[in-house]
């Protein structure tokens, strides 16, 4: 896995904190839209329903007028006509004439010229028509709505609509409407405001369109509101749910990163380090507190990594474990251990090499096939290597336990129980265990202080390895009055600070070489004495 699954992570969560941000835009045209679609209907209609009054208004009045009169085109008609036009502001005249347009009378004794301009069209429930006329002296279009009398006569009205915004919408929004009004079959009669673009459709963002029809008259009013003019109205609101988007979004990335610092995503920085090789085994030696002859080493695993910084396990190892990564990293470890300690095992073969098994290897036996695997046709012998199991873990299949037990043994190797005393042992489950030897734990070794003469604990500890016909390995040797005590109380075997850290591999082989030149197989042999092979019973 090259990649580094926790920045992708941390990206992917920021985008999706930002989302709302960008969202806002959206979500808000979206909401402000149909906010202005039931707002503005109202300004729509009362316009539809004005002109529908205006035209409505005109039929009454031509009515009363011939109602009013003893008939068309007396002094009494043309006089109760002046009346009609004084009183209704939208009417703009009313004239007789017959079928073939000659003009009889009107109400300002004049002869209107005019031609209609579009069908005309019956209005429901009456027997008036309205059409679109245009009427010389007058640029704007006019509805005549006519009505026959008698056998040949029409009598007609001239009426004003109107395309007029003020007091009906908010001036700012008014500025940026257009208003059509048209008869019902698609003649347009005035228009008001600039056209906004002539796109058909309703698209949000760009404009808000408006319809109303009126009920009785066959005119409609279509309304097309620029929607940036509608949004400046909502300016604030932007900018409040804006900032609103935006501190939740650092929330969010906050909790994001917080997230992935706690999750165990480090596992993924461990899977990385252990692909690049960057667990590297380091080599504390254990020496014969007999002879100060150097006997093998524990491998001891160091993070190195590409800045130089140098990890102990203690910073990594509960990860590995819980993580199932250190089963992958022991396979690293052997190769890596096989590779340093070739030459020097060629020379040395008595030389032990201890390496730490963890509870993951214990579910199964296929560490039995990875170290035969990798060991078989190396210089490393099976019998130079010395399997530790830690206690820190209970190991819970027993089946699985024995099979890695007895299957590491019958390579030749030995298996030694880490840190004993300090987990779950008991001397039963030791025995049970059936390991070859026992390494006693720094913190018995620590009690061992000034002028001390006798601990208990660590004594039982030593009678109970010898009881087991065991090896010891006594660990964290750091004062020469600890070596005097555990050599007192037959412990020949010590690894610990008062012989040497763990070594970079050059060094342990320097040291090895130098300690143990030439080889003596005899010392050699001297420890052997105390090794019995066992088995679980
Ligand atoms: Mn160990």
């Amino acid at each position: 896995m090259k990649f580094r699954l926790k920045h992708i992570l941390l990206l992917a969560g920021a985008l999706l904190a930002f989302l709302p941000v960008l969202g806002v835009d959206y979500l808000l045209d979206s909401y402000i839209k149909n906010n202005a679609l039931s707002r503005f209907q109202d300004s729509v209609n009362t316009i539809t329903s004005r002109n529908q009054n205006a035209v409505r208004s005109a039929i009454v009045a031509m009515n009363r007028v011939v109602k009013e009169s003893p008939s068309l085109c007396t002094p009494t008609f043309v006089s109760n006509v002046q009346k009609q036009l004084l009183a209704k502001q939208q009417l703009a005249q009313i004239i007789v004439e017959n079928k073939d347009k000659v003009q009889y009378c009107n109400g300002y004794n004049s002869v209107t010229e005019y031609i209609l301009t579009s069908a005309e069209l019956p209005i429901h429930d009456s027997t008036e028509t309205i059409a679109i006329a245009k009427v010389s002296g007058s640029d704007i279009p006019m509805i005549r709505v006519s009505s026959q009398v008698g056998q040949n006569k029409i009598i007609s009205a001239f009426v004003h609509l109107s395309a007029d915004l003020d007091g009906i919408l908010p001036n700012d929004i008014s500025e940026n409407a257009y208003l059509r009004i048209g008869l019902t079959n698609g003649t347009k009669i005035i228009t008001s405001g600039d056209v906004i673009n002539d796109v058909e459709g309703d698209v949000i963002h760009t404009k808000v369109v408006l319809s109303s029809i009126s009920n009785s008259i066959p005119i409609d009013a279509r309304m097309t509101i620029s929607f940036d003019s509608v949004k400046a109205v909502f300016a604030d609101l932007y900018l409040i749910l804006t900032i609103a988007a935006l501190v939740m979004a650092i929330g969010f990335l906050i909790f994001v990163f917080y997230f992935i610092r706690r999750s165990n995503i480090p596992s993924i920085d461990l899977e990385r380090a252990i692909i690049k090789g960057e667990f590297q085994p380091y080599y504390q030696p254990v020496v014969n507190l007999k002879t100060g002859q150097l006997i093998g080493c524990e491998v001891l695993v160091r993070w190195v990594k590409k800045d130089g910084t140098v990890l102990s396990p203690g910073f990594f190892i509960d990860l590995a474990e819980s993580s199932g990564l250190a089963v992958p990293m022991t396979i690293k470890l052997m190769e890596q251990v096989r590779e340093d300690l070739s030459e020097l095992s060629k020379h040395h073969p008595e030389l032990k090499i201890g390496i730490n098994l963890f509870e993951g290897h214990f579910r199964n036996s296929i560490i039995v096939d990875d170290v035969k695997a990798i060991f078989s046709d190396s210089n490393v012998l099976f019998s130079q290597l010395v399997f530790e199991i830690t206690e820190r873990r209970p190991l819970t299949n027993q089946i699985a336990v024995d099979a890695v037990v007895g299957g590491l043994q019958a390579l030749g190797c030995k298996l030694a129980l880490d840190d004993a005393g300090t987990g779950y042992s008991n001397l039963a489950y030791m025995e049970r265990l059936g390991v070859d030897i026992i390494k006693i734990d720094r913190v018995f070794v620590n009690m061992i202080g000034n002028g001390t003469s006798n601990v208990p604990i660590l004594d039982g500890l030593i009678s109970m390895a010898f009881d087991l016909d065991a090896e010891i390995i006594a660990e964290g040797i750091e004062t020469e009055e600890q070596a005097v005590y555990l050599r007192a109380r037959g412990v020949v075997q010590a690894q610990g600070f008062l012989f040497a850290p763990a070594l970079k591999k050059e060094i342990y082989i320097e040291l090895a070489q130098q300690m143990n030149k030439p080889a003596k197989p005899k010392l050699a042999k001297v420890e052997d004495s105390t090794k019995t092979s066992k088995k679980a019973a």
